[in-house]
C-alpha cells in the first residue's frame, strides 16, 4: 500500500465519569466529577482535601470545572456538583472492552492511555469501507454496545488524528482528507498541538507565534535558536507532516545484527559484502517477526575505538532483502573509511505488516521472493540459498534486547552457500 495512511484517534469522552454513569443513570443531566489523589474517607466525599478532578462531566463544564482542577476548587465554582471518587479497576475492565471492538477493525491499535489509542486502518478498508465509515462505526458499537460515548479524528497522520479527535468534544466525528493537513492546522492555537508544551509554547509566543499556521511558516534559524534541535520535528508536525508509525504493544522497536572483526577491514569491498550479509540476516529476522522497518541504521567502530551510526528513512516501510541492503550500502558509503573493526546493520521504527501492506505493488514481489526463499532456508539450513553473496554462517550475535520480545530465531544451520 503506497501513498496515503488513514489513521484514526480515538478518544472516549469524559471516560472515567462516563464508565460510573453506566452504573449510576439516575446521575445522568447531572454535573459530575470523578476526582482522586487525596485522602478520601467513606461517606466523607464533600471534604475535598487534597484531591483533584480526573474527569469532569459536560453538565459540570459550563461552570469551569474540568480535569486536573483542585476539587476545593471545582467545588467553589459548582457547589452541587456530584463527587465521586476513583475506581480505575472498573474503568480499566470496560478499557478492554473498547480495546476489544478497535481490535475489530485493525491490528494495528496503539494505546494512549485507557480511553485513547490509535488505529492504523489504512490495510481495512476493502474490508470495512473507508476511514470515515471504520470511525463512525466505531462511535455507534461504543455507544450501543457499551453506553460510552467517544470522540474520533480521522487523518493521515497521528499527530493530526489526534487534534482532530479534540476539536469537536463530545462525540465529534471530524475528518481530515489527505493533503489538507496543513489548511486544517494553520488557524488552530500551538496548544493543540500535542508535544507543544506550556514552555515551548511560551518561547514561541515571545516571537509572535500564536497559531499552528505562524508555526509552520517559521525559518530554520530562529526555529532552532528558540527549539532547539528538536524544533523542526514540531514545524513539520505543525505543518501535518508526521511520519510515526502506529506501534501496537510488544512489538520491539528495533533490532539489528553486528559482527566484530578478527582483523579491521581496510578494503571496501570486503565491507560492502559483510554488510549484505547483515542487511540480509536483519531481513529475514524481520520478516519471520511478521515486521517491516521504517529506516534503516548503520553502526560502524573503527581502529581508533569511534564509533558512528547513521539512519536512513525508507520510502515505505519494508523487509526486502534488497530494500534494506540498498540502505544499508548508502549509509556504509557515507560513514567509510579505512579500517572497520565492527560493522552492525539495524531495522528501526518497527511496525507490524498489518493487512493490504505487503505484497500489493510492485515492489512488494522482491518481498514475495524473500519470503518464498525464507521458507527453503527454514528447511535446507540457513546456509543453502543466499542471493550469490555467501553466508553470515550459523552463529548468532543478534543483539538480544531487540530480539526478546520475538521469540527464538528461526532454526538455521551452516553449510555452504550456493547462489541463485
Ligand atoms: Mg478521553
Amino acid at each position: 500500500m503506497t501513498g496515503t495512511r488513514t489513521i484514526l484517534h480515538v478518544d472516549l469522552d469524559a471516560f472515567f465519569v462516563s464508565c460510573e454513569l453506566l452504573r449510576r443513570p439516575e446521575l445522568r443531566g447531572r454535573p459530575v466529577v470523578v476526582a482522586g489523589g487525596g485522602e478520601s474517607h467513606p461517606g466523607e466525599a464533600r471534604s475535598a482535601g487534597r484531591s483533584v478532578v480526573s474527569a469532569a462531566s459536560y453538565e459540570a463544564r459550563p461552570s469551569g470545572v474540568r480535569s486536573a482542577l483542585p476539587l476545593a476548587r471545582a467545588l467553589r465554582l459548582c457547589p452541587q456538583l456530584v463527587v465521586l471518587p476513583v475506581d480505575i479497576d472498573h474503568y480499566a475492565r470496560i478499557s478492554k472492552q473498547v480495546f476489544a471492538i478497535f481490535q475489530q477493525y485493525t491490528p494495528l491499535v496503539e494505546p494512549g492511555s485507557l480511553d485513547e489509542a490509535y488505529l492504523d486502518v489504512s490495510g481495512s478498508q476493502l474490508v470495512a469501507g473507508d476511514g470515515p465509515t471504520i470511525a463512525a462505526a466505531i462511535q455507534t458499537r461504543l455507544a450501543d454496545e457499551l453506553g460510552l460515548p467517544a470522540s474520533v479524528g480521522v487523518a493521515s497522520c497521528k499527530t493530526v488524528a489526534k487534534v482532530a479527535s479534540d476539536l469537536r468534544k463530545p462525540r465529534g466525528l471530524v475528518v481530515v482528507p489527505p493533503g489538507q493537513e496543513g489548511d486544517f492546522l494553520s488557524e488552530l492555537a500551538l496548544e493543540r498541538l500535542p508535544g507543544a508544551g506550556p514552555k515551548t509554547v511560551a518561547r514561541l509566543r515571545l516571537l509572535g507565534v500564536t497559531t499552528l499556521g505562524d508555526l509552520a511558516l517559521l525559518d530554520d534559524a530562529r526555529l532552532r535558536a528558540v527549539l532547539g534541535p528538536q524544533g523542526e520535528q514540531l514545524r513539520d508536525r505543525a505543518r501535518g507532516h508526521d511520519p510515526a508509525p502506529v506501534v501496537p504493544p510488544g512489538v520491539p522497536r528495533s533490532l539489528s545484527r553486528e559482527r566484530t572483526f578478527a582483523r579491521d577491514l581496510t578494503d571496501l569491498t570486503e565491507a560492502q559484502r559483510m554488510v549484505r550479509l547483515l542487511s540480509f540476516a536483519v531481513a529475514r529476522r524481520l520478516r519471520a517477526g511478521g515486521l517491516l522497518a521504517g529506516a534503516v541504521s548503520l553502526k560502524a567502530r573503527f581502529a581508533d575505538f569511534q564509533t558512528t551510526t547513521r539512519q536512513l528513512t525508507l520510502p515505505r516501510p519494508a523487509s526486502a532483502d534488497l530494500e534494506l541492503v540498498a540502505a544499508a550500502q548508502e549509509l556504509l558509503r557515507r560513514v567509510w573509511q579505512p579500517g572497520v573493526r565492527l560493522l552492525g546493520v539495524g531495522a528501526e521504527q518497527l511496525v507490524p505488516h498489518g493487512q493490504g501492506q505487503l505484497f500489493e505493488g510492485p515492489a512488494e514481489k522482491g518481498a514475495r521472493l524473500d519470503v518464498a526463499l525464507d521458507r527453503l532456508r527454514d528447511r535446507f539450513g540457513t546456509g543453502a540459498i543466499a542471493r550469490g553473496i555467501g553466508s553470515l554462517g550459523a552463529e548468532e550475535d543478534w543483539n538480544r534486547d531487540h530480539l526478546r520480545q520475538l521469540g527464538p530465531p528461526p532454526a538455521g544451520g551452516g553449510g555452504a552457500p550456493s547462489a541463485l
